[in-house]
């Protein structure tokens, strides 16, 4: 089957690559002929199901899989290994688009193309880019990031988890936490300490098969926003990792976490600028339909000073978060300026997605007009990928820096 993105990349490479994004931060015409594939995909396939994946916790697996065929999946892997070959702003406009539908389905996305396969591609050698990265990319595969445990979150690099070696290869022993896709992945780029006594620097990363000796996945959580995209707990009960499977050396954990940190918050940030969007427009609609005391209540100036709050809001974060992929595109990239554009996006995406319930007043409570569902979805973001306190830690502490 043609694989759409695969087919923007092979006609307008060169513009994809070199020239990035204007100025003013308008996207490219290659960027937009993304974001037309995937809003066809996700107003057709995803827009049926996505109440049902709310209502029900539903993950649509079979669809997930079928994006590998759009190119969705393997979106920034290169064409030879079945990727679209595209960049981290196509990846970005991707989810903004999912979210717009699916919030949630964006989420298990962005775990699976980003934070896998992507993590998996950038840090592997040519066997483990020949095992793993096809299948993920075409969806044979589904991919989980497992960093987080019960008793290191903020602080991830505390983790418990071990990897021993014995002989060529490791033995894992430890758990998971909160990990999307963990219930429904075939893969999971675990994170472990090899070395213990070296603290932060004793970590190692490892691409774990779910049907590994010792790996075992724990219970799916109950959420209150991103339902349908499964979270859950993994187990590694003295799980056996072949020694090829360890990435990027041992002890090069740390770097592996970093480096995909920056690209890791702007991409993902996507999925608030798309919640935005889609309230914002709602919200307009319902405001001009809308009539109360004779008149609609677009025309009353609270009503519109909501209104002109959620588009400076959802335009901020589309600077932020284009003008922080863009930078990191050309290697410039700042902590801080990953850390700003999701810390402001998901601030803005709750704030937004409140404001639209105001406006649509009891409507806008009820399930049937969505925007509950965006707004319990929303939420999330302040809290993955990094507290909204997290990310203010690291502005402050490069603000501090900057001035002596
Ligand atoms: C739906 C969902 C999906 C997720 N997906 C993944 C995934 O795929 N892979 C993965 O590895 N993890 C995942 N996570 C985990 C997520 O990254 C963590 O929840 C997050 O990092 C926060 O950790 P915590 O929940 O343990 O909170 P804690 O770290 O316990 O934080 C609790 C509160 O204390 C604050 N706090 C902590 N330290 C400080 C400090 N130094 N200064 C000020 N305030 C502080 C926090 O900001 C927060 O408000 C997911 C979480 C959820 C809810």
């Amino acid at each position: 089957m043609l694989n759409p993105l695969r087919t923007v990349q092979l006609f307008l490479p060169v513009k994809i690559f070199s020239r990035g994004i204007f100025m003013n931060f308008e996207l490219s015409e290659e960027h937009e002929m993304v974001r037309d594939v995937v809003r066809k995909f996700a107003r057709s396939d995803l827009a049926p199901v996505a109440e049902r994946m709310d209502r029900d916790d539903y993950f649509p697996e079979d669809m997930f899989r079928k994006l590998g065929s759009i190119g969705m999946l393997g979106i920034t892997v290169p064409t030879e290994y079945d990727g679209a070959g595209l960049d981290y702003i196509s990846q970005t406009v991707c989810l903004e688009e999912i979210a717009r539908v699916s919030p949630a389905f964006a989420l298990s996305v962005g775990a699976h193309s980003n934070l896998c396969l992507d993590n998996l591609y950038r840090n592997g050698n040519r066997e483990q880019r020949d095992a793993y990265v096809p299948g993920l990319a075409t969806g044979k595969l589904i991919g989980c990031l497992g960093l987080t445990e019960p008793e290191s979150g903020s602080d991830s690099l505390a983790m418990r988890t071990t990897a021993t070696r014995k002989g060529d290869d490791y033995v894992l022993s430890g758990s998971k936490t909160f990990i999307t896709n963990a219930p429904v992945a075939d893969i999971c780029l675990a994170y472990a300490k090899t070395r213990p006594d070296l603290k932060n620097r004793g970590i190692s990363a490892f691409v774990v098969e779910s049907s590994f000796a010792g790996f075992r996945k724990g219970k799916k959580f109950d959420k209150m926003g991103m339902r349908g995209s499964p979270t859950g707990e993994i187990y590694f009960d003295d799980c056996s990792v072949r020694g090829g499977n360890l990435l990027g050396g041992e002890n090069a954990g740390v770097s592996i976490v970093m480096s995909g940190l920056n690209v890791e918050r702007s991409v993902l940030a996507g999925i608030s600028l798309g919640i935005q969007t889609e309230v914002l427009e709602l919200a307009i609609r319902y405001a001009k339909n809308r009539k109360q005391f004779g008149t609609p209540i677009s025309e009353f100036e609270m009503i519109q000073e909501k209104i002109a709050t959620m588009w400076v809001d959802r335009e901020a974060s589309r600077l932020l978060i284009y003008s922080a992929l863009d930078t990191l595109q050309k290697g410039r990239g700042r902590n801080r300026e990953a850390a700003a554009a999701i810390m402001y996006a998901a601030e803005a995406s709750t704030r937004s997605s409140l404001e639209a319930i105001q406006i649509m007043g009891g409507n806008g409570y009820m399930r049937e007009f969505n925007v509950e569902r965006l707004m319990r979805d929303a939420k999330l973001l302040e809290i993955g990928a990094g507290t909204t306190e997290i990310r203010k830690l690291i502005i402050a502490r490069e603000a501090l820096n900057e001035l002596n």
